[in-house]
């Protein structure tokens, strides 16, 4: 971090500021221009608040040079991660499918599908049986019923499962029932919410939020890497935009560029950022194509009948196609798809 002293501040105000970074823990390292002076402050500044620093009289300006990020970042920590889920692998190479209906919405309609989309290749299951919808109206979800229900379909698959947390107080339950934690785009910065899952023992998807930049993204990695839990498989689900033909904007950029400052794994979500089925499988040989460690797609049964998303969601004939479209540029990437 440099501090940018205001010009012709005195001695005794710079060394005031200096004796407060080294009560701090961090080395200072002065730099006397010409009427200015630079402060350059080395040691663990992700505590350091930037804000409260610029409100000294003395600061002109103070800049990170170092991500605000530590445990995600890729800079400590230059190999990629794999987070393993059972026999499924994102992550290093491996590249893991999960599919499955938005929501879990009955016994028979989630066992199709788990097996369904096992048959095609899907390493893992999805299935919301808490949702987060817009209007408090719509289908809310199944809750704990359909976190039973998803235990049976692993039992009957032996697909491990993915649901989505809403709320702290599901923690013991969920980290009883599933193989990984979602946290949704609309929870991406419940901070309560991240420090919880941070404690938990199982590996967790994080969503991008709506609006949020990859920064603000890896930082709420950060937190639940902060708790213990390093287990963290990023999601780039698509951002809002101007554009409303689809129903979110896929952010192909992201992938690139996570890798960049995260060893995370990064796994993409065609349903969720198009919005439209028969967009998804082009989406998803982008991802694969610029590096994704997996995706995330929805399948339903009967899509015309689902309870939720079903104009986003593929058929399983049609996800079979989409398997066997993504093995080549899979292979081609260098990578194993885990089946
Ligand atoms: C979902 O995966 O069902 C979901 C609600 O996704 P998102 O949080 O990305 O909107
Ligand atoms: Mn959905």
């Amino acid at each position: 971090m440099v501090v940018v002293m205001r010009p012709n501040t005195c001695q005794e105000d710079i060394e005031r500021l200096v004796e407060r970074f080294k009560r701090m823990d961090l080395d200072v390292g002065i730099t006397n221009g010409v009427g200015c002076t630079i402060l350059g402050l080395v040691g663990d500044t992700a505590c350091v608040d930037m804000d409260k620093i610029s409100m000294n009289p003395h600061v002109e300006r103070v800049m990170r040079v170092q991500e605000p990020y530590k445990k995600a970042n890729r800079k400590f920590h230059p190999e990629d991660t794999c987070v393993q889920v059972g026999t499924a692998a994102i992550g290093g190479g491996r590249f893991s499918v999960v599919a499955g209906p938005c929501s879990v919405e009955s016994e028979a309609q989630i066992i199709s599908v788990a097996e369904d989309v096992k048959e095609a290749g899907a390493a893992l299951l999805r299935g919301g049986a808490f949702k987060p919808r817009t209007s408090p109206y719509s289908f809310q979800g199944m809750g704990l019923e359909g976190l039973e229900l998803l235990l049976e379909a692993k039992a009957a698959t032996g697909l491990p499962i993915v649901s989505e947390i809403m709320s702290p107080k599901y923690v013991d339950v969920f980290e009883e029932t599933v193989d990984v934690v979602q946290v949704g785009a609309r929870n991406m910065q419940n901070f309560d919410l991240l420090k919880e899952v941070g404690r938990m023992s199982k590996p967790v998807l994080l969503k991008r939020g709506l609006s949020n930049s990859y920064e603000e993204w890896i930082m709420s990695a950060e937190y639940i890497m902060a708790g213990g839990n390093e287990n963290v498989i990023l999601c780039e689900r698509g951002v809002r935009t101007f554009e409303t033909y689809t129903r979110n904007t896929l952010d192909v950029s992201a992938i690139p560029a996570i890798k960049q400052m995260s060893h995370l794994p990064v796994i993409v979500d065609p349903s969720h950022a198009a919005g439209l089925y028969w967009m998804v499988e082009p989406l998803a040989m982008a991802a694969v194509a610029a590096g994704a460690d997996g995706l995330i797609i929805e399948v339903h049964n009967d899509p015309p009948h689902a309870k939720c998303d079903g104009q986003q969601s593929l058929t399983p004939e049609k996800f079979g196609h989409l398997m066997g479209r993504i093995q080549g540029l899979v292979d081609l990437m260098g990578k194993t798809l885990v089946r």
